[in-house]
């Protein structure tokens, strides 16, 4: 088995290129999912508040006989939590139900720009405390738009680490990839293989007919040859296993400019749109 890349973040941390997604497994089945991933030789989960099974992903990495220390944790700021008190102490119930003293990765889950007054450059400078208190490794964002990645950059110091937004090829999300090339802010792709429906698409059959491997394979080597980070979520060991074995082949330019091809832009978006989401759970 290949080893999993690294990708270097902007504030000299680095992040398994691959890892495994929690959001939508129940948490009485997380634990044993993310046991398998991690037997499998995964190093790098993605929680959140808002998934509720932050405690079972911690309970499967207490257990599971692998080094605290090799694996790296994501989790997010849920949306009701925005302002700097709840934020604070939302964080601490983070590091409660993981049973860790730091996550390696913490992100404001949605900016939500038509909550809180529009305020989420506040929520943003919680964050940066996490980080310099050393609680939370890094600290980044998930579901910010251009416009919201300019207001950061207006108004703070500090450039988020990471930027986790929809991605695959139904939605491409170039303007949003763009800024991030651009500003030193990694990418990483949610809803990589969008929730399966992208794997009967006929030209990703094709390639992997060609190359002679899935569908889901072909489609998670189409990220990480574009330098994202994915992280995408199974229950099936079968397809756990099938996820984390894209490190030794290769697209060529062609069949990478066929997959991009397949962009639909805002019509290809399967998730809510960031400038108008403003779920806030009760
Ligand atoms: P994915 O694109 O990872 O797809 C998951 C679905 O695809 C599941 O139904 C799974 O089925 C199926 N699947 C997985 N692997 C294969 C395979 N090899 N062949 C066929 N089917 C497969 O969707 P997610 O929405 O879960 O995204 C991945 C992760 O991204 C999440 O778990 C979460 O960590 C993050 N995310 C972040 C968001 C954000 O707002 N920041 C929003 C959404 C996701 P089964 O489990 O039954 O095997």
């Amino acid at each position: 088995m290949s080893a999993v890349p690294r990708i270097t973040l902007n504030d000299g941390n680095s992040i398994p290129q691959l890892g495994f997604g929690v959001f939508q497994i129940e948490p009485k089945d997380t634990a044993a999912a993310v046991r398998t991933a991690l037997d499998i030789g995964y190093r790098h989960v993605d929680t959140a508040q808002m998934y509720g099974n932050e405690k079972e992903v911690g309970e499967a990495i207490r257990t599971s006989g692998v080094d605290r220390a090799e694996v790296f944790i994501t989790s997010k700021l849920n949306n009701g939590f925005h302002r700097p008190d709840d934020a604070r102490k939302a964080f601490d119930g983070t590091l409660d139900a993981l049973g860790v003293d730091a996550v390696d990765l913490f992100l404001i889950h949605w900016p939500l720009p038509t909550r809180y007054d529009g305020d989420f450059v506040s929520t943003w400078r919680t964050l940066v405390e996490f980080k310099r208190e050393g609680r939370a490794r890094s600290v980044g964002v998930s579901n910010f738009q251009v416009a919201h990645l300019e207001r950061l950059a207006a108004e703070t110091d500090l450039v988020p680490a990471v930027n986790q937004i929809e991605v695959h090829p139904y939605l491409a999300n170039e303007q949003v990839r763009e800024y991030g090339r651009k500003h030193g802010i990694a990418t990483q792709a949610w809803s990589p293989i969008a929730q399966g429906a992208v794997l009967d698409d006929p030209a990703v059959t094709g390639i992997a007919a060609q190359v002679g491997r899935s569908p889901a394979q072909v489609v998670l080597r189409w990220h990480v040859q574009r330098g994202d980070i994915v992280f995408p979520k199974s229950v099936t060991q079968a397809r756990i296993e099938e996820n984390f074995a894209i490190f030794d082949f290769e697209l060529d330019d062609e069949q990478m400019r066929r997959i991009s091809a397949l962009d639909r832009g805002e019509q290809g978006r399967r998730g809510p749109n960031p400038d108008t989401f403003d779920y806030v759970p009760n």
